[in-house]
């Protein structure tokens, strides 16, 4: 007998239906003689919804307030949840994130989980219940208020519980198989891994991959978690996020293990390119135009300095930030351009970015040829690289990236024969 946290996300709940098929499943595994944790998300865009309300009545809601706008959304679903649970003859109790012991900070909207003090979890397993955790949300042990953990929050209520719990596995379910080599809605014959480190997943996920949200892996692997990502819609196993050392649990069963040097392909439309032209080309100036960056709040991912032409002692800076972050860094640039010296300011917003990512790559020479070969075959321009110990990223035109992407797949050999099933398909 196992102590299993699962995960179910607004996709699996969006409706009376999928909120039976949830509450099957976790009676499936009671029945199989689990302990079950369930963490579940607000019904299909409930939070989206509640979003749209909040600022409809504000221009800038409350950040007290919207926690518990938002929170609500998680609480109708866990209700819903156990009182489906109950009338299938199971005993279920539900649980805010307050009564089930996430103790956060204080930072409204993106408040960090800083304890977990399940007692009432523990308790209602203990008389034999299955306890339904609303996701996301938590209390300050100062304040005494209501706070939620960020979009995607649930993934980490879910993990934390996982870890505090001691349980065997974290299983976070969503409407797609597991991770991919790819985005299968990106390329069809993405392949489904068995396994991913959660070093790669971490990459992967900051790179475009939108399955499981970066702080759930990082707390993953901080408190060795095993991590298991599936869908809802399909009995079959899916993928285990594992940390250094950590087991996967399919080995027991003879599971092929090699290791592939690249563990996927990731791809990202979300970043804005801009340039800073005729930079003088003195020490310091990169200071203080990144100064200004980080100062209006955004959140500089790439970065290319050109070599300066020797006639006028000038270069070009270009960067990479999120889309929803433009605006303020040009803002906020143009203001200082006289103090910098820079000559011009250039915004494109038509940029992709590709990351291949792999633990492998550590130990392997020539894997970057393969992505610049693939590249050049294809006939597509790179405008900018960069690397890390297990990924190098290329920006290219937006337009070019599904492109890119699929012969950069094929060429790492990571196709697969068959095509992706993917259900309804958001990832969450
Ligand atoms: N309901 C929240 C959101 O949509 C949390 C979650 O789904 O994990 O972001
Ligand atoms: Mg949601």
């Amino acid at each position: 007998m196992a102590l299993i946290v699962q995960k179910y996300g607004g996709s699996s709940v969006a409706d009376a239906e999928s909120i039976k098929r949830v509450a099957k499943r976790i009676v499936d595994t009671r029945r199989a003689g689990h302990d079950v944790v369930v963490a579940v998300s607000a019904m299909g865009d409930t939070t989206d919804e509640l979003l749209d309300l909040a600022h409809e009545v504000a221009p800038i809601p409350a950040p007290r307030e919207l926690d518990m706008l938002l929170s609500s959304g998680e609480r109708i679903s866990m209700a819903l949840l156990a009182m489906t649970i109950h009338s299938m003859g199971f005993e279920a109790r539900s649980f805010t994130g307050s009564q089930a012991g996430m103790i956060t900070d204080s930072h409204h909207g993106k408040a960090r989980i800083v304890d977990v003090t399940p007692v009432r979890v523990r308790e209602a397993l203990d008389e034999g219940a299955i306890v339904i955790v609303a996701g996301f949300q938590g209390i300050n042990r100062d304040t005494l208020d209501i706070t939620t953990l960020g979009r995607g929050g649930s993934d980490t209520t879910a993990v934390a519980l996982a870890a505090a719990l001691n349980a065997d596995v974290c299983e976070i379910y969503s409407d797609v198989d597991g991770i991919f080599t790819a985005d299968p809605r990106v390329i069809p014959n993405a392949r489904k891994l068995d396994h991913v480190s959660s070093e790669e997943m971490l990459e992967l996920a900051a790179n475009g991959a939108k399955v499981l949200y970066i702080r759930a892996v990082e707390y993953a692997r901080r408190h060795r978690v095993i991590i298991h990502a599936r869908s809802t819609f399909s009995a079959a196993e899916g993928t285990y996020v594992l940390g250094e050392g950590m087991k996967n649990p399919r080995e027991s069963e003879g599971a092929a293990m090699e290791e592939p040097i690249v563990a996927g392909v990731a791809t990202d439309l979300s970043q804005a390119k801009i340039t800073v032209s005729g930079v003088p080309d003195v020490p310091g100036k990169a200071a203080e135009i990144f100064t200004v960056v980080a100062k209006s709040g955004a959140n500089v991912d790439m970065i290319v300095q050109n070599v300066s032409a020797a006639s006028t002692g000038r270069t070009d800076i270009s960067f990479t930030v999120p889309k929803a972050d433009a605006a303020a860094a040009l803002k906020a640039l143009a203001a200082e351009r006289d103090r910098i010296g820079f000559e011009a300011l250039l915004h494109d917003d038509q940029i992709g970015k590709l990351s291949v990512v792999g633990a492998g790559m550590r130990t392997h020479s020539g894997v970057s040829a393969i992505l610049f070969e693939a590249l050049s075959t294809a006939g597509i321009n790179i405008e900018m690289i960069s690397t890390s110990e297990i990924r190098i990223s290329v920006v290219l035109r937006a337009d070019e990236l599904v492109e890119a992407a699929r012969g950069v797949h094929t060429a790492y050999g990571l196709d697969s024969e068959i095509e992706a099933t993917v259900h309804a398909g958001t990832g969450r």
